[in-house]
């Protein structure tokens, strides 16, 4: 009979864990091609549901939840053999003639909690590193998302072993129930607010967690800058998935000399990628529900709005927006927006932009547009963020050659490439001595082994 209860499931899934069929690098090999074949297979079903949800452009379903998660998986399954082997490291004196070695193995059960945003993606990359690192998964997608959350737990149930992954759907009861359980990790992708509740829950069992949670993510436009480059970089960064990335450029740090022409610039691009009326644009997408609708439209009233402002609460539309005047105490400039405004705020000095983000907790991302190789340096050195994206936004994500994560309020933990397989498994070091011989430096009686000691020390 099928387990029905969460204890159930995660004791199927301990046992499973316990058979060690995971510990095989095959078997982990077969399971992600499996799942490479089943996102392939169940393209047009993901992106349906995506777009049920949050009428999700196709192109941005497919490049942000389906081709990242496919590149995810196909460069675990190429490394993972590599990843997973026995490795000589370098023996220190004292410890000869022993070998010493490291070999990381996988943690156990784990249990993925997901947020509504990128609800395919951000559930499935976390799994194919737990899955390379030879680990049982339970995931729990966000109820924000109940469509992409069905298409999840509907293809996992139809295709994986349950007692190797399983889905289970639901709120913050659900979750509730789940982090009452004992878990060998927990990868939780959200919000700072949830974020505590999840490491309040994880001390009960000393659970480790990877913590991957947002924040304003400041960009700051130099006066050094190809404008026109520097506006659609950003256009496209903030309002891909209208907004609603945690690493979308939060607000706009310009220098004041070019203010007024790089507005421009914004507001051209605006129209140009999403016409005089964004709401009739196929390429643009809806909020996730009212509530969240609700917390943006109250943005509008703390500044002046430049462009944009139009909203539509039965269709959960907000247009692109620029705003500008609002205090840097209002909730706008000091809650993660998630939504397709953007705040522009100037700056005199270069060293005034850093101070400015430097007063703030440290992001997830930090942007800086300059084609100044000397402010790109003083950025990076004097500033502290969860990655430093230069003449780009957006785009830090989407390579498995670079770990992704946050830093302080931005959050704990790396995933993706390596750095998901390393977060999934314990580095477990090792040290072989030999039975042939046996130097009797270190036993009593000591009397005069001091000086030979400190010798080899
Ligand atoms: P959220 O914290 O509200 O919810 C995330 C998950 O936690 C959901 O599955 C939800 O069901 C669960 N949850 C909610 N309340 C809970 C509770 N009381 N106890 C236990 N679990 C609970 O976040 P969200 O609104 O889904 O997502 C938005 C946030 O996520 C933003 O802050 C954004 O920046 C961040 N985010 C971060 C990343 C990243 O990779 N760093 C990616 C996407 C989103």
């Amino acid at each position: 009979m099928e387990p029905v209860t969460i204890p159930d499931i995660i004791e199927n899934q301990k046992r499973f864990f316990q058979s060690g069929a995971t510990k095989d690098i095959r078997f982990r090999q077969e399971q992600l091609k499996k799942l490479h074949g089943i996102i392939r297979r169940e393209e047009g079903f993901i992106i349906d549901a995506l777009k049920k949800d949050m009428a999700k452009p196709t192109l941005e379903a497919y490049a942000s939840e389906i081709a990242v998660t496919l590149n995810e998986i196909k460069y675990a399954f190429k490394n993972l053999a590599s990843w997973s082997r026995v490795r000589r490291v370098m023996t220190t004196l004292p410890l000869l003639p022993s070998g010493s070695f490291t070999v990381p193995e996988p943690l156990g059960v784990v249990l993925i909690v997901a947020p509504w945003n990128y609800p395919f993606q951000l559930t499935m990359v976390p799994l194919a590193a737990a899955m390379a690192a030879g680990n049982c998964a339970l995931i729990k997608p966000s109820e924000l998302a109940p469509y992409t959350g069905m298409a999840i737990e509907e293809l996992v149930a139809r295709y994986l072993d349950p007692g190797y992954v399983s889905v289970v759907n639901g709120g913050p009861d659900v979750s509730k129930e789940l982090l009452a359980q004992r878990f060998d990790h927990i990868f939780f992708t959200g919000s700072a607010r949830v974020a505590r509740i999840i490491m309040q829950a994880a001390s009960r069992y000393l659970t480790p967690v990877t913590l991957e949670l947002g924040g304003k993510s400041p960009c700051i436009v130099d006066r050094d800058v190809k404008i026109e480059y520097a506006a659609r970089r950003i256009t496209w960064a903030k309002f891909f998935n209208a907004g609603q990335t945690c690493v979308a450029p939060d607000y706009l740090l310009v220098d004041e000399h070019i203010r007024d022409k790089f507005v421009d610039a914004l507001k051209k691009t605006i129209i140009r990628f999403y016409g005089t009326d964004p709401k009739e644009s196929p390429y643009y997408a809806r909020i996730i529900n009212r509530s969240h609708f609700d917390r943006l439209l109250s943005y509008m009233d703390q500044g002046n709005i430049i462009i944009g402002g139009q909203a539509l609460a039965q269709d959960l539309y907000i247009a692109p927006t620029l705003m500008d005047n609002m205090a840097v105490t209002s909730p706008v400039m000091q809650e993660e927006i998630f939504g397709p405004i953007l705040p522009v705020i100037t700056y005199r000095e270069f060293p005034d932009a850093l101070d400015f983000v430097n007063s703030r907790p440290k992001p997830l991302a930090l942007y800086l547009f300059t084609s100044d190789n000397k402010k790109q340096d003083r950025v990076r050195e004097g500033t502290s963020s969860g990655g430093y994206c230069i003449n780009d936004a957006l785009v830090q994500l989407v390579s498995p050659y670079l770990p992704f994560g946050g830093v302080g309020e931005s959050g704990m933990g790396l995933y993706h490439g390596k750095a998901g397989f390393d977060t999934f498994s314990h580095m477990k070091s090792i040290v072989r001595n030999t039975l042939h011989y046996d130097i009797p430096l270190r036993y009593v009686p000591y009397r005069f082994k001091l000086g030979l000691v400190k010798w080899l020390f």
